[in-house]
Parts: C-alpha cells; structure tokens; sequence
C-alpha cells in the first residue's frame, strides 16, 4: 500500500531524515520506534504531505506521492491523527467531526460513519453538543480518532495517541486501534513511544534511530530483541 524509498528530509539547513525505506501492506499495524527527535513525526508528516521531502520517493497504491498537497492525500485515503491531537477546541464534537467529513459527499456513507465512530466512541455521542476543548485528553485522542475515521481512510497515521493518558485509557485506545484495523479494513501506520504496547498490536515494526532505519522485523521477533528489550522496552 505504501513505500517509502531513499526519503530524505530537513528543516532548513538540519537533515532529519536520511534515506528512509519502509513498506506497509493492506490491512497491516505498522508500527515505528524511536527516541525522542530520532524522526518519527517527520516520518509520517512526510507521507502527509506536510513536511515536503527533498529526495526519494513515497508510492501509495503505486502511485508516486511525493508532490501532492495534504488535502489531496486525505482524499486518496491517507489521514494523520497528530501528536497533541489538534482538535478544533471552540467547535462541538460533532462539528469536529464534520471537518473530517469536509471533503465527502456521500451523505448517507457519512452518516453510516457517524454512526460507526459513535459506537467505536459511545461518550463522544454523549457529547456531541460540547466544545472540543471542555473534553478530556482520553476524549480527545478519541475525538481526534475519529474526525480522521471520518474522512474514511484507506491508511491511518497514528502519532503517539498514548501521550499523556493513564494506563486504562491507554489500553481502550490501543483495543479500539485493533478493532478499526480489523472490523473497519483499516491500514495502520503507528509512531510510539510505548514501544510495548504498540509491538503488541502490530504485525510489523522498524527502528529510527538519527533519521535512520535500523531495524525492522515482525512485532514478535522485535519484542525479543535483547537490543530492543535493552533501548525501548526498559527490561
Ligand atoms: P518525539 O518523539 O520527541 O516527537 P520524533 O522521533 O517524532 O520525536 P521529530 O519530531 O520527527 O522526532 O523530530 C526530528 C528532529 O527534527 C528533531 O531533532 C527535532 O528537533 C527536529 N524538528 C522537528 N520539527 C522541527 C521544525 N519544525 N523545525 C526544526 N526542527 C524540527
């Protein structure tokens, strides 16, 4: 579904990326590891289209992406739920989920996927009329989750929706992120902190240490990994 292939990017004059080469397949969890600043945002705000890249290629479905504008990505089926969330904090929840909407005109698939994202979510139907920015964070990843599930993309880009939430919200995300996979047909690309948790939902992961991929191998060989135990694991 996606290739990246010798992807290289900066910020100005400093290189964060260098020649980065990943392959996800459909119906795939993918999920990226790395230390703080090792590129992990800038891994997935490049497939975006929202960190343009100075060398390489990226393909989805085959197709070279590289040169196309976000909105253009969102309507190919490729949607990003950033770090911090970034929902609109003064619109309710269900115009928040509207704006994931905003390039559809299938009314009545959008309405099937308000439906789906509120039986995903069942407290976000509960608050459908507050401001984003009165929910909690837990709700907010939820909400943030779901505005791009209403977008209905082939390929979910997930950055850290663990950050900042407690064990048991934590575990409710990470479920919901299996179910979307598997009940919804959903390709997911996750960049984590909490290594463990996402090596246990995924089939396959890779390594980005410096711009750079280390290692990749499938979820349960990485969780084995003595190097992987030792840098991300904390055992
Ligand atoms: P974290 O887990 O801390 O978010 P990360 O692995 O996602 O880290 P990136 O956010 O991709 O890493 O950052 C990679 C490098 O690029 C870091 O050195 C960071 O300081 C730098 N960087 C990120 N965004 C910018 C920016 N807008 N301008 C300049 N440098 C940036």
């Amino acid at each position: 579904m996606l290739e990246l292939r010798n992807v290289t990017a900066a910020y100005g004059n400093i290189q964060v990326l260098h020649t980065i080469d990943l392959t996800i397949h459909a119906g795939e969890i993918i999920t990226l590891i790395g230390a703080n600043g090792a590129g992990k945002s800038t891994t997935l705000m490049a497939i975006s289209g929202i960190v343009p890249i100075r060398s390489g290629k990226i393909l989805f479905e085959g197709e070279p992406i590289q040169k196309l504008a976000p909105e253009k990505l969102v309507a190919m089926g490729i949607c990003q739920v950033p770090e911090g969330r970034h929902i609109f904090p003064a619109l309710t929840v269900q115009e928040n989920l509207d704006m994931g909407a905003f390039l559809r005109t299938d009314t009545d698939a959008i309405k099937d996927d308000f439906d789906y994202v509120f039986s995903l979510f069942p407290i976000l139907a509960e608050r459908r009329h507050q401001d984003g920015g009165t929910l909690s964070g837990g709700e907010q990843q939820m909400l943030a989750m779901s505005r791009a599930l209403m977008a209905r993309p082939k390929l979910l880009l997930l950055d850290e929706p663990s950050m900042g939430l407690a064990p048991l919200i934590i575990k409710q995300i990470f479920d919901i992120i299996v179910k979307i996979n598997k009940e919804h047909n959903t390709t997911i690309f996750l960049v984590e902190q909490n290594a463990n948790q996402a090596l246990h939902i995924a089939n396959r992961g890779y390594v980005i240490e410096n711009g750079v991929i280390t290692i990749s191998d499938t979820a349960e060989n990485l969780l084995k990994n003595q190097d992987i135990k030792k840098a991300y694991l904390g055992i």
